[in-house]
């Protein structure tokens, strides 16, 4: 898409949950951009080191090379001023200051291209995203595949226990579901399975 004259910059963003498509899409982008000659650069947060160092995987395989940042201040000091459209997977996990710099960049004239996770794995909005699209020209929100039920999936379930917000991991840790069959509180649900169990081991031996 090139909905500009000139030179001027805009903002892209694409999100929703994970297994949605988000990377492809980027992906996709990414290389019709690279079709049409233009100079690309990609990035993803050090934090994913799901699949590769140097490399967006998405998890239908599609691949790019990219860059990896700890965050949007070594993001910058990395883009080559000539580069005229810049790419970003997980941008969730770039910090607060992706969103000045996704800006800035816009502002120079650049398109900024950015994937990431719109909640987190309690249905949170996952910060900086919302204050991402907030500065975006153009948005697009995707949706997985419920795997409880096949309906479309805005949700990210986290299917192992931990109360921190990163914990980096794909298939087996993480499943996409939908409104209906997302279970924000797994521990709380654990937890009583726990004590369920251990009520009727008691039972158990009272008889
Ligand atoms: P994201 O970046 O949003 O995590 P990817 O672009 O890496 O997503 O992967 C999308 C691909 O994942 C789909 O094209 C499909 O092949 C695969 N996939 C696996 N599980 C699901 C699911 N539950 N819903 C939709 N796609 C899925
Ligand atoms: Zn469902």
């Amino acid at each position: 898409m090139n909905f500009t004259k000139g030179n001027m910059g805009w903002i892209e963003v694409v999100c929703g949950p994970m297994f949605s498509g988000k990377s492809e899409e980027l992906i996709r982008r990414l290389r019709r951009a690279e079709i049409a000659r233009q100079r690309v650069q990609v990035f993803k947060p050090c934090v994913d080191r799901r699949y590769s160092e140097d490399q967006i995987i998405s998890h239908s395989d599609f691949k790019i090379a990219s860059m990896g940042a700890k965050d949007a201040a070594e993001m910058e000091t990395l883009i080559d001023p000539r580069t005229e459209v810049v790419g970003v997977d997980e941008a969730q996990f770039m910090g607060e200051g992706m969103v000045d710099l996704a800006v800035r960049l816009a502002d120079m004239g650049k398109r900024v291209i950015l994937a990431g996770l719109d909640t987190d794995y309690l249905g949170r909005p996952f910060h900086p995203m919302p204050e991402l699209l907030a500065v975006a020209d153009e948005i697009q929100k995707t949706l997985a595949i419920c795997m409880q039920c096949g309906n479309p999936a805005k949700h990210t379930q986290r299917l192992v226990q931990s109360n921190e917000l990163v914990v980096v991991g794909a298939a087996g840790m993480y499943e996409a579901r939908c409104r209906r069959c997302f279970e924000p509180n797994l521990d709380n649900l654990q937890k009583q399975k726990d004590s369920a169990a251990a009520a009727m081991g008691r039972g158990a031996i009272k008889q």
